[in-house]
C-alpha cells in the first residue's frame, strides 16, 4: 500500500450580488464569493489538495480563469474532473479534512449537508470528510469579513495489490 498526502489553500472575496456556495451547497447569505467560477472556496482548496497529493500541478493550471469555459463553473465539476485524474494515476481517496476561515456565516447548521455532498463527490463514507470552521479573530481582511479562506488536507492511497506495480 502506498499513501500520498496533499494540501490546498484558497481564498475569495465576499461581495454583494453573488451566491455563497460552499462545498457544493448553496448557503443563504447576503454576501457571496467573487470569482471566475462559482468561487467555492472549500472545493477549490480540496481540488488543489487532491492535485498536490498526486503531483499534478494546481487548479489554476488545469482550469485557467482566462478560459471562458470555466466562467461561473460549478466547482463540483472541477473536483470530479480532478478525481478522474487522481484515479488515472492509480490512487483513490482515503479521507479529507477541511477548514473554513470566516467571520460569517456560521457553518454549524450546514456542516452535515456539506460533508454529505463532499463525501458523495469523493465517493467516501461521510466520517471520512472532516469539516471545521474558525474565525480569524477579527484580524486582517478575513477578520473584517471582506473574504473567506479555506484549507484542505487529503490522503490518497494506491490501489495496487501485493505484487502489482505501484504508481510512480
Ligand atoms: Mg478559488
Amino acid at each position: 500500500m502506498s499513501f500520498r498526502i496533499g494540501q490546498g489553500y484558497d481564498t475569495h472575496q465576499l461581495v454583494k450580488g453573488r451566491r455563497l456556495v460552499l462545498g457544493g451547497e448553496e448557503i443563504p447569505s447576503e454576501l457571496g464569493l467573487l470569482g471566475h467560477s462559482d468561487a467555492d472556496v472549500l472545493l477549490h482548496a480540496l481540488g488543489d489538495a487532491l492535485l498536490g497529493a498526486v503531483g499534478l500541478g494546481d487548479l489554476g493550471t488545469l482550469f485557467p480563469p482566462s478560459d471562458p469555459k470555466w466562467k461561473d463553473a460549478d466547482s463540483t465539476h472541477l473536483v470530479r474532473e480532478i478525481l478522474y485524474r487522481v484515479r488515472d494515476e492509480g490512487f483513490t481517496v482515503v479521507n479529507c479534512d477541511l477548514t473554513l476561515i470566516a467571520e460569517a456565516p456560521r457553518i454549524d447548521p450546514f456542516r452535515d449537508r456539506i460533508r454529505r455532498r463532499i463525501a458523495d463527490l469523493l465517493e467516501v463514507p461521510i466520517p471520512r470528510v472532516g469539516l471545521k470552521a474558525t474565525t480569524n479573530e477579527r484580524l486582517g481582511a478575513i477578520g473584517r469579513g471582506e473574504g473567506v479562506a479555506a484549507l484542505a488536507v487529503v490522503l490518497v492511497e494506491s490501489r495496487a495489490r501485493q505484487g502489482e506495480q505501484l504508481p510512480r
